[in-house]
């Protein structure tokens, strides 16, 4: 098992960041592929871990017309000792991984991490960057795709995921490890997929799904047999997302699934007043869309996001530009 680096501790035993090394090892990565830099977004770890076992073994499976063609990197946890004790950031320091990039090879231990992830991944043509969102809000599985080039707008529809979302660059957040991938060329992408903190087996099945296809529709894997898509592909551009913003406090409920469609006027969920227990507001859907996202902790305050549709017109909502970039 390769090592992304090895670290030192205080007291305890040096631990190392490891990743899975896939396919030919004579040539170049074509896909590099990275969970866990949140160490508490488990779907992405949990399906990155799988994907590797699945691929490792397909290649000593010796059917000959199922094969690895490419070299794939897998680094399930990158914020391995977060994800060990329960913690999003690094435990140490409280620090946020995702702030760190591209971080510098004699730096402190976060910026170590940095500089070892895009070290490794940065050979790759294809890059990947699953994430969970937060424990607030669950995402439906999605590719979101900051200022993009054809390439990706088109490679993106091949993982199959009901979403696209095309966004522009974050301008104010440009030390994360997908904006700074944006410098070493090839294809970028950012995967969102669930509700940290936890584990969704049925958006961990999704994610999988869409992973395989891509590795199938790119080349890099032969010979499988994969189902047809049951879910169609909707591509998201620019201003076609509503951010639904919390107008008051209160505790919010909703029993809706993220990943429907809902109607304007629909109900979305309620507000209740956490001491009387009457109801506050009722919530509903000001345009019809896809519900993409959908807020879990119900202590809401004035100002919180509760939910994202994501429209098939245009709706202009500024705010969304604002608030896109939480849980990466
Ligand atoms: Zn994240």
């Amino acid at each position: 098992m390769p090592t992304l680096l090895n670290m030192t501790a205080p007291l305890r035993d040096n631990f190392d960041i490891p990743y899975h090394d896939l396919g030919p090892q004579d040539r170049p990565p074509r896909l590099a592929i990275v969970a866990g830099v949140h160490g508490d977004e488990l779907n992405g770890v949990f399906v990155l871990a799988r994907l590797a076992d699945f691929l490792a073994q397909l290649q000593i499976s010796g059917k000959p017309d199922q094969t690895l063609r490419e070299r794939v990197l897998i680094i399930p946890a990158v914020n391995v000792l977060g994800l060990n004790t329960r913690n999003r950031f690094w435990p140490f320091d409280k620090i946020n991984i995702n702030r760190m990039f591209p971080g510098q090879t004699d730096g402190e231990t976060t910026q170590r991490i940095a500089a070892a992830v895009l070290n490794v991944t940065r050979q790759a043509y294809y890059r990947v960057d699953v994430h969970t969102s937060n424990q607030d809000t669950e995402e439906m599985p999605q590719v979101r795709l900051y200022d993009p080039n054809d390439d990706e707008r088109a490679t993106a529809c091949l993982f199959g995921l009901p979403a696209v979302i095309e966004r522009g660059v974050n301008t104010r957040l440009t030390n994360t490890l997908g904006h700074v991938w944006r410098q070493c060329g090839g294809e970028n992408f950012i995967i969102q997929c669930g509700l940290a903190g936890a584990l969704q087996p049925h958006h961990c099945e999704t994610l999988f799904r869409g992973l395989v296809a891509f590795l199938d529709r790119t080349g890099m894997v032969t010979g499988l047999t994969l189902a047809e898509d049951e879910d169609d592909l909707h591509y998201f551009g620019l201003n076609q997302s509503f951010a639904i913003i919390s107008e008051q406090a209160g505790i919010f409920v909703s029993r809706l699934n993220v990943g429907r469609w809902v109607q304007a006027g629909e109900w979305i969920g309620d507000i209740y007043d956490g001491f009387s227990g009457r109801m506050r507001a009722q919530i509903t859907a000001p345009a019809a869309g896809l519900l993409s996202s959908l807020r879990r902790q119900p202590l809401l305050c004035e100002g919180d996001l509760i939910a994202r549709l994501l429209t098939v017109g245009e709706s202009g909502d500024r705010m969304d530009q604002i608030i896109h970039g939480q849980g990466q």
